[in-house]
């Protein structure tokens, strides 16, 4: 039995991975601010007698023993992180330096859920992990992507510096049950929308691409890459390659749920990236590790999902 610290364990991703790693036999504590991240998405845990939960915010020191780190704490919706987008920065960098210190005084492995967003608005199509990335620094999404890649930098300095054993992923678009129905991510918001018969809102023209992966793959490729030996740090993309427009998932999700709902077009914010898509040839070769879930079958799983919860409320 390992002890696990998963930084962000009431977050939509969060929870899953507390879930699978309790399911797996370990000790998982999960250390939460609750900015985006819900207790409902944990309290089925609570009865475990080998999880435990703990107020915190990264940005300030945290001291534990604990063999493993899943460093996941940072807001990832858009209109989440754009909030308070100081503490966004601060949350990557100084969260990214707290947990990176822990991990060297106990010695720990520790994973850091990197994004796509660090390759910006990519020119580089798919984008491979030597893509040195397209990003504005001073834009709307600067304060998420350049604390990520922040983020992995203070990694690649604390593995080279310190010896501490690290492992970074690259996270493309994720989506799934327990996602907050007002995160303004594009699949939670396009599924809330069409199952209430509201105007689905597509920002610019929809021919923007986005490539979804459904979230138990993201927890098996998190699951393999943490059990890498040391010789293999990442960065390593995990995301589905399958490419989409906005306006080819808005149809999709009319067509799931037989919605009346109409497409609407609304400004396309600023520094939307025009395409994104994962080169996933070496997470393939390094972590025998491919998505399995195709969008229909994940959007099926997540329409679901929200439908019992739009019940319930
Ligand atoms: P989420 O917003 O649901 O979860 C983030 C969690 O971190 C929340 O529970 C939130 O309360 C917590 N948190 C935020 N700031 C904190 C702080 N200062 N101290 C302690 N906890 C804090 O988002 P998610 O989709 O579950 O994302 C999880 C991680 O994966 C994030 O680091 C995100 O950048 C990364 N990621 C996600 C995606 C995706 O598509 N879901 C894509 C790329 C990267
Ligand atoms: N988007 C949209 N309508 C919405 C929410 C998002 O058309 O209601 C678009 C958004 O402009 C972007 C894409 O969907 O081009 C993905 O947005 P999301 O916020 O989910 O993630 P990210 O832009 O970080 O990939």
């Amino acid at each position: 039995m390992k002890r696990i610290l998963v930084t962000g364990g009431a977050g939509f991703v969060g929870s899953h991975l507390c879930e699978r790693l309790l399911n797996e036999g370990n000790e998982v504590i999960s250390l939460d601010n609750y900015f985006t991240g819900q207790k409902k998405n944990i309290v089925h845990l609570m009865d475990n007698p080998y999880f435990e939960v703990v107020r915190h915010d990264v940005t300030m020191p945290f001291f534990i023993e604990v063999d493993e780190i899943y460093n996941l704490a940072c807001p990832a919706s858009p209109v989440h992180y754009q909030y308070n987008p100081i503490k966004t920065v601060k949350t990557s960098v100084m969260g990214a330096v707290n947990m990176l210190g822990l991990a060297k005084r106990i010695r720990a492995k520790i994973l850091q859920a990197s994004t796509s967003e660090v390759y910006g608005d990519p020119q580089v199509h798919p984008q491979t992990e030597s893509y040195w990335g397209h990003v504005n620094p001073i834009g709307t999404r600067s304060c998420y992507d350049e604390g990520k890649r922040v983020g992995e930098t203070l990694f690649m300095n604390y593995h080279d510096q310190n010896d501490v054993r690290i492992k970074i992923i690259r996270i493309f678009n994720t989506y799934g049950t327990r996602m907050h129905p007002a995160d303004g991510r594009v699949v939670s918001n396009f599924i809330v929308q069409a199952l209430k018969g509201e105007n689905i809102t597509v920002y610019g023209e929809g021919d923007q691409t986005r490539s979804f992966q459904y979230v138990d793959d993201l927890i098996n490729g998190m699951l393999k890459m943490m059990a890498t030996g040391d010789d293999f740090i990442g960065p390593v993309n995990i995301g589905n390659p399958g490419e989409f427009t906005i306006l080819e998932l808005a149809q999709k999700v009319i067509e799931i749920t037989g919605s009346k709902s109409k497409i609407i077009y609304e400004p396309l914010p600023s520094d939307d990236p025009m395409q994104r898509k994962p080169d996933i040839s070496l997470a393939k070769e390094k972590l025998d590790w491919e998505p399995k879930i195709p969008l229909e079958e994940g959007l099926k799983k997540t329409i679901a999902y929200f439908d019992q919860l739009l019940k319930e409320s």
